[in-house]
């Protein structure tokens, strides 16, 4: 079966509903990345916010290696001890009192939208079920995620949607308190709209989010599948600002690069999900589960989420100080190490092209939409590593500036 594989290969044997880079990187050590052809790479992506302690970190690979001589799988018939471990640490770091795990973010939100309507349903009439999302927010490629999510262009092809959803203006209070009602369930909102474009929620609107759905009994749901696990610089965001949800989701880094993810909420809510309403093959698994533990403990430790401000600030610095030369960027912003960088009018429409060309010079990051360059990098990425990208970056943005 083994054969040479090459980027080529991706066109012959994948769905092409990707379009990945020119090159397969094979390794990966803390924030370098190395390709098929040896060539070295920092690594300011993170896996989209998932490698969130670097590549191929010890205690990570630790856990794992552990709990794979242990046990694998077993499905939800037998519960298993670190899963039960994992929900009683969430518990403890968090406002939840219980915790359903999955295996990706679109998974949880789908959980968690799912118990909202079942909840209103148990508590109130079935005529509760409007849901309330943001435009221009992203929560995951399932049916009833995709149409959550404020993005037409990636539901539109699959009508019939799920009814039952509206979307409102992000950051605008007054159209949250013209549109929801007695029969809104719930309201789905990111803290930093990732995907969207790295567009932070004001703690005005946060605030107000959470007394509107207050007045109306509606479950308000923080999407924190990207800005979740110390992303920015708190374990969860909603601690920052200090507005406690209903339900919370989580992925990406829970895992640090394996695959989990988990809805977490409060007791009277969880009942709503009785024995058989809802379930998962995977979700729990204890390879997941024991890897997702360690991460949690490591990310968690006040420690690294101070580093993770600080790195913030040298990135923010290191960014502006690149851009009062090159001046390709109208906005640099973002908390942590969740940070956008806008491109000018001039610009605009090539994120796309500025990743490729700091591709070329050695460094990886993401775009969030077609205008704005995303970094992700891990939360323990060390100053040199992030000063050599930040040159590297530097390369690219005068590439792009000059039109090579
Ligand atoms: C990535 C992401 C999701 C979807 O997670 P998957 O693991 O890809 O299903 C949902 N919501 C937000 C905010 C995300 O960033």
């Amino acid at each position: 079966m083994a054969r040479t594989v090459a980027r080529h290969t991706f066109e012959e044997v994948m769905v092409p509903n990707y379009a990945p880079s020119d090159v397969i990187p094979v390794r990966g050590q803390g924030s370098r990345l190395w390709d098929q052809a040896g060539k070295e790479y920092i690594d300011f992506a993170g896996g989209i916010a998932v490698t969130a302690l670097g590549h191929c970190h010890p205690e990570l690979q630790q856990a794992l290696v552990s709990q794979s001589t242990q046990l694998w799988h077993l499905s939800n018939g037998w519960t298993n001890e670190p899963a039960l471990q994992l929900a009683a640490d969430l518990g403890e770091l968090t406002f939840a009192d219980q915790v359903f795990f999955a295996n990706s973010g679109a998974e949880a939100n789908e959980a968690a939208l799912k118990l909202t309507r079942k909840y209103a349903r148990d508590h109130y009439n079935s005529d509760k079920h409007e849901i309330i999302a943001f435009n221009n927010a992203f929560h995951g490629r399932t049916l009833f995620t995709v149409a959550a999510g404020g993005q037409p262009a990636y539901s539109q092809d699959y009508t019939p949607l799920p009814p039952g959803i509206i979307h409102l203006p992000f950051n605008d209070l007054a159209s949250l308190e013209y549109r929801i009602s007695d029969t809104t369930c719930a309201v789905i909102m990111e803290l930093i709209q990732g995907e969207g474009g790295v567009i932070p929620a004001e703690p005005t609107f946060v605030k107000g989010v959470r007394e509107l759905c207050d007045k109306y009994n509606a479950l308000l749901i923080f999407d924190e599948i990207q800005t979740g696990m110390g992303r920015t610089g708190s374990l969860f965001a909603y601690q920052q600002h200090k507005i406690i949800p209903d339900i919370l989701t989580t992925a990406k880094a829970l895992g640090g690069g394996f695959p989990v993810a988990a809805m977490l909420t409060r007791k009277h809510i969880a009942d709503s999900f009785t024995v058989g309403s809802h379930g998962s093959t995977y979700g729990g698994n204890p390879l997941a589960c024991a890897v997702a533990g360690k991460a949690l403990e490591l990310i968690s430790n006040p420690t690294l989420l101070a580093g993770v401000r600080q790195r913030h600030t040298l990135f923010m610095d290191g960014l502006q100080q690149l851009n009062r030369k090159i001046d390709i960027f109208q906005e640099i912003r973002g908390e942590g190490l969740l940070i956008g960088c806008e491109l000018k009018a001039h610009w605009q429409g090539k994120a796309r092209e500025l990743q490729r060309f700091a591709e070329q010079q050695g460094v990886m990051v993401l775009i969030a939409g077609p205008d704005v360059m995303r970094l992700a990098p891990s939360l323990i990425i060390s100053y040199p590593e992030i000063n050599r990208g930040l040159k590297q970056l530097a390369q690219a943005m005068l590439a792009l500036k000059m039109g090579y």
